[in-house]
């Protein structure tokens, strides 16, 4: 089934062909359809799934011949939990958004920023995308009013319930008109979500998407048991011995992550840290270097194991192990999207064997073991 048959703006079409989008990804075969026809949709899935371009491209759809919106109003509200997935959808909406016939402008606001900036850009907004804290401060200083939304889309909806954005979903909720389309994506369906799925939705097309049956076979995963003290020889010697070109290291806390990377720089090895404790600017260029490939190593806290496509990522590296099996398969999924096969790497301590047997336990899948005896690491 080509996008072609849809029903989407012509000049998408053409756009997704320029893309490389040659056919729909499972979830959007059945999410473009039902948020063409108005309806609401819960769709249980993960970033690497295609999800943003599913309710991306049939919203741009809609909003062509009614992107006409009064001072500070906004026809389209996402909400997501992180500044750097508001950033990420706010680009996929501006990639496609760009050539069509009625221009859609979308901006992206998140704290840990200048609010003055944000409020300024409100003019004429057709998709706002929004961190919930700052968008209530915006609405506060009554810099936009959330009355004429005609979609709500919730992005990662369990993210942000498990960061605590109850409280202030809820008060964004009693901002909006009682009727429009609501879509919610999420990774798992928890009892949280459920309710906010029975609260927030009318008669939804409910769209399951397994993380397990889309990506994990795409991922190619070894692992090596070594000593404590070899850990950052080893790290040195793959990157460096293979060629790694763009790799994702994972660590535990931000000042692994920190102190990783000034290692891998010391020896050699172009790398930053991307963690809570940066600055939004650091992180923001962290990302983006990494991402158009001008820094060849990225150590990251779970920060990122959620939420953040990178395109094509070859390499994923865990450093360290993540407490719980469920970060460990959002991290390793950084890599393998969609149809593009990846590495994943994990390097295991003896304090980390039982750990690391309980997260294969969970995942259902055996990790092949690479024998480190013979790897000479002395020079690394
Ligand atoms: P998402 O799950 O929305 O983060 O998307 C994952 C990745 O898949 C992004 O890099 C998209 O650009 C890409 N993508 C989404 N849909 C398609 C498609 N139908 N064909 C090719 N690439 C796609």
């Amino acid at each position: 089934m080509p996008f072609s048959t849809f029903g989407l703006s012509p000049s998408l079409v053409i756009q997704l062909i320029n893309n490389n989008y040659e056919h729909p990804y499972p979830i959007q075969k059945e999410a473009i359809p039902a948020i063409l026809e108005g309806k609401d949709v819960l769709g249980i899935a993960e970033t690497g799934s295609g999800k943003t371009a599913s309710y991306v491209l049939p919203i741009l759809t809609n909003l062509q011949g009614q992107t006409r919106t009064k001072n500070r109003h906004v026809n389209v509200l996402v909400l997501v939990p992180t500044r750097e997935l508001a950033g990420q959808v706010k680009e996929v909406f501006q990639q496609f958004g760009s050539t069509l016939p009625d221009r859609v402008k979308t901006i992206a606001v998140f704290g840990g920023v200048s609010i003055n900036t944000q409020m300024q850009a409100m003019q004429n907004v057709n998709v706002l995308v929004a961190t919930p804290g700052r968008l209530l401060e915006l609405v506060e200083s009554n810099a936009v009013h959330l009355t004429s939304i005609s979609t709500l889309i919730l992005d990662e909806a369990d993210k942000m319930l498990n960061l605590g954005f109850k409280s202030e979903m809820d008060k964004i909720f009693d901002l909006l008109p009682k009727k429009r389309q609501n879509l919610l994506f999420s990774a798992t369906l928890s009892e949280d979500v459920n309710n906010i799925n029975q609260v927030l939705l009318d008669n939804p097309t409910i769209i399951k998407i397994a993380f397990e049956e889309n990506n994990i076979e795409l991922i190619n995963q070894t692992a090596y048991y070594i000593d404590e003290d070899k850990k950052g020889p080893l790290l040195r010697y793959l990157i460096k011995h293979n060629n790694m070109q763009q790799v994702l290291v994972f660590t535990s806390s931000t000042y692994k992550a920190d102190n990783v990377a000034d290692k891998l720089r010391k020896n050699g090895i172009d790398a930053s840290a991307i963690h809570s404790k940066k600055s939004q600017s650091a992180r923001t260029d962290a990302l983006r270097n990494f991402k158009n490939g001008s820094v060849r190593v990225l150590v990251a806290t779970d920060l990122l194991a959620r939420g953040i496509d990178i395109e094509f990522l070859p390499v994923v590296i865990n450093y360290e192990l993540p407490r719980s099996p469920k970060d460990y398969i959002h991290r390793i999924g950084r890599t393998g999207r969609a149809d593009t096969p990846g590495d994943a790497i994990t390097i295991v301590a003896p304090k980390d064997e039982h750990h690391f047997k309980i997260i294969q336990k969970k995942m259902k899948k055996w990790v092949d073991r690479v024998a480190c005896d013979n790897l000479n690491l002395k020079d690394y």
